[in-house]
């Protein structure tokens, strides 16, 4: 059993997709998101960096700009073939033409063979839906909802302005369009316990997801979060717990969803806690011997649960 793939990689699920290697493009579409501009909230969700996740990307450039200058780096000389990634704030929260247009100023490469879109479950209509189903006869099209948590009251906490029954909704309507969807979850939220993970596990089994991506809570400067730490209000997990819930969430869920993360990527010049966060390997290794020695893989619990 030493060798066996314990839980379904997004590499090697694009590697069998499209024949090789596939990377991402990550790209600022210069959106923001509800949370910050009024609509929904001004705050953001209290763990969420200026840059609204995505602060790897270090300039605001035009999108086919942004693309053009991938494709001039040493990355770009990796891989034949690419996902346009949409990944900073809100990315379907603009009028359908201002979509269109940004999501076209992406794909201007005919090695990209993909569209990646990073959005709140609160902004998911049934004509963005349509918009991103006209994509699907030339690309790969999959949709990220960040849900965090199935707790509303823990939502209430890192206030991210909606709840999961809107979670529900708009993985009901992508479901409808054929659209694959990837759900964000956090481990070591503020106030949650291993079962409220337990709870938001079931809460994913009961819909129709294809990618999960797990992301340990980390806490970078000039967040809400920051100030918790300093008060007291807030505590850190620990490697060791965080493994063990990754592991409960791997045993737990479908063996079908494809695993895109198993640990948050926060930058390192922003990051203030927990240190271990920085450590990826830690993290890959520390999970891939706690599998390993305990025998586990992805979905094993699944079927008992159904
Ligand atoms: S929904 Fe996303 S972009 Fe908006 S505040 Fe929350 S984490 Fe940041």
């Amino acid at each position: 059993m030493e060798n066996i793939e314990r839980y379904k990689h997004l590499n090697k699920y694009l590697k069998d997709k499209f024949g090789e290697r596939t990377l991402k493009i990550c790209i600022d579409g210069g959106f923001t998101c509800p949370n910050r501009d009024g609509l929904v909230g001004t705050g953001g969700c209290i763990f969420c960096s200026e840059r609204g996740s995505g602060d790897h990307i270090k300039s605001v450039v035009e999108i086919s700009t942004q693309v053009q200058n991938y494709f001039k780096t040493y990355k770009a000389k990796r891989a034949n073939k690419f996902i346009a990634y949409f990944q900073n704030f809100t990315n379907t929260y603009a009028d359908l033409n201002t979509l269109k247009s940004k999501y076209d100023s992406a794909l201007i490469d005919d090695r990209i063979v993909a569209l990646a879109v990073a959005t709140r479950p609160d902004c998911v209509t049934e004509d963005i839906c349509k918009l991103l189903k006209s994509y699907t006869n030339k690309y790969y099209v999959w949709v990220e909802l960040g849900l965090q948590t199935s707790n509303n009251v823990t939502g209430t906490i890192i206030n991210r302005g909606y709840c999961s029954e809107d979670f529900t909704k708009a993985v009901s309507l992508l479901n409808k369009y054929n659209i694959d969807v990837v759900t964000h979850i956090m481990v070591g939220l503020p106030n949650e316990s291993l079962d409220d993970l337990k709870n938001t596990v079931d809460f994913i089994n009961l819909h129709n997801i294809q990618g999960l991506k797990i992301h340990s809570t980390y806490v970078v400067k000039n967040t809400v979060l920051e100030k918790m730490l300093n008060d007291g209000s807030y505590v850190p997990i620990t490697l060791e717990y965080y493994l063990e819930c990754v592991s409960y969430i791997l045993t737990h869920i479908s063996p079908n969803i494809i695993i895109h993360r198993v640990s948050g990527d926060a930058p390192k010049d922003l990051l203030v806690a927990p240190t271990w966060n920085s450590h990826k390997k830690w993290i890959i290794n520390g999970l891939d011997k706690l599998l390993r020695s305990q025998d586990l893989w992805q979905g094993m619990y699944y079927y008992k649960n159904k």
